[in-house]
């Protein structure tokens, strides 16, 4: 079943066409879409659009490049009644990202303190309620797992936008984490990425667009949208040699194991 398991459907960017982009989705055969939070408001909007639309279920949680929007943990009780919501399949995106500036009031020790405390109390969640974690990283991979691994014999994450090697992902994917790829695999200059895409097993991966983000060939530049997950999911196949309908089986089947209801 072909999935887009990360979009930003509650993004600006679609805010005027929803529903037509929510159209080519379907004509693209796309028949499941991850949506994605990325803040307390964020994940409200999320899960309005997941009420919407059938092929629509949701994440929640809280950003790190978002972590000084809450203050305290008041928001654990906060994100765990929207994690009651029927079309919830899991928590995220949360992580750590050291790319951007920290924001006003915060210095660079204490900007990582914070993205470290609001992701830990989001793995306390997620584990309490028998769901797995969308996991963003950037430029913060070591320090990321270093805090995700202690936690897998209780959950499961996902290590969205993978652009590692094979040599970061294997480690993980044996310890029943998974990588996911978005349509950097299809530049030019993402050898590094095909590589990993043909090395990984079946089963260990997953496809993404991060739309509006990153559109994978022949798109690159343009705004992402579920649809385009169609192209990542060709070139994939072609990368790792297998026909595009049982890369597609085999990635939705994985996204589905991946991203179930809580009993
Ligand atoms: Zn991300
Ligand atoms: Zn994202």
């Amino acid at each position: 079943m072909l999935t887009d398991t990360h979009a930003h459907l509650a993004s600006r960017q679609f805010a005027n066409d929803l529903p037509e982009i929510i159209e080519r989705a379907r004509a693209a055969g796309v028949k499941r879409i991850i949506c994605i939070g990325t803040t307390l408001e964020d994940s409200k909007r999320v899960l309005e659009i997941a009420d919407m639309y059938p092929e629509v279920e949701a994440t929640v949680g809280i950003h790190p490049c978002d972590a000084d929007t809450v203050k305290g943990d008041g928001f654990v009780e906060e994100l765990k009644d929207l994690a009651r919501h029927p079309k919830v399949v899991g928590i995220g995106e949360i992580g750590l990202d050291y790319y951007h500036q920290p924001p006003e009031g915060f210095t660079l020790d204490s900007w990582k303190e914070q993205q470290a405390f609001v992701l830990e109390r989001q793995l306390e969640l997620a584990a309490g309620l028998k769901l797995n974690v969308v996991l963003h990283n950037r430029e913060s991979f070591e320090d990321l797992v270093a805090q995700v691994l202690p936690w897998s014999d209780r959950l499961r994450g996902v290590f969205h936008c993978f652009t590692g090697g094979s040599e970061q992902a294997l480690p993980l994917i044996e310890r029943g984490h998974l990588v996911s790829f978005t349509g950097i695999v299809t530049f030019k200059n993402g050898q590094v990425i095909q590589e990993c895409a043909r090395a990984v097993p079946s089963g260990g991966f997953m496809l993404e667009t991060d739309c509006p983000y990153l559109a994978p060939m022949p798109f690159r530049g343009k705004r992402n949208e579920p649809a385009y997950v169609a192209n990542t999911a060709e070139f994939v196949a072609s990368l790792r040699g297998v026909r595009l309908e049982d890369l597609v089986s085999e990635t939705g089947a994985t996204a589905a194991a991946f991203f179930r209801k809580p009993a």
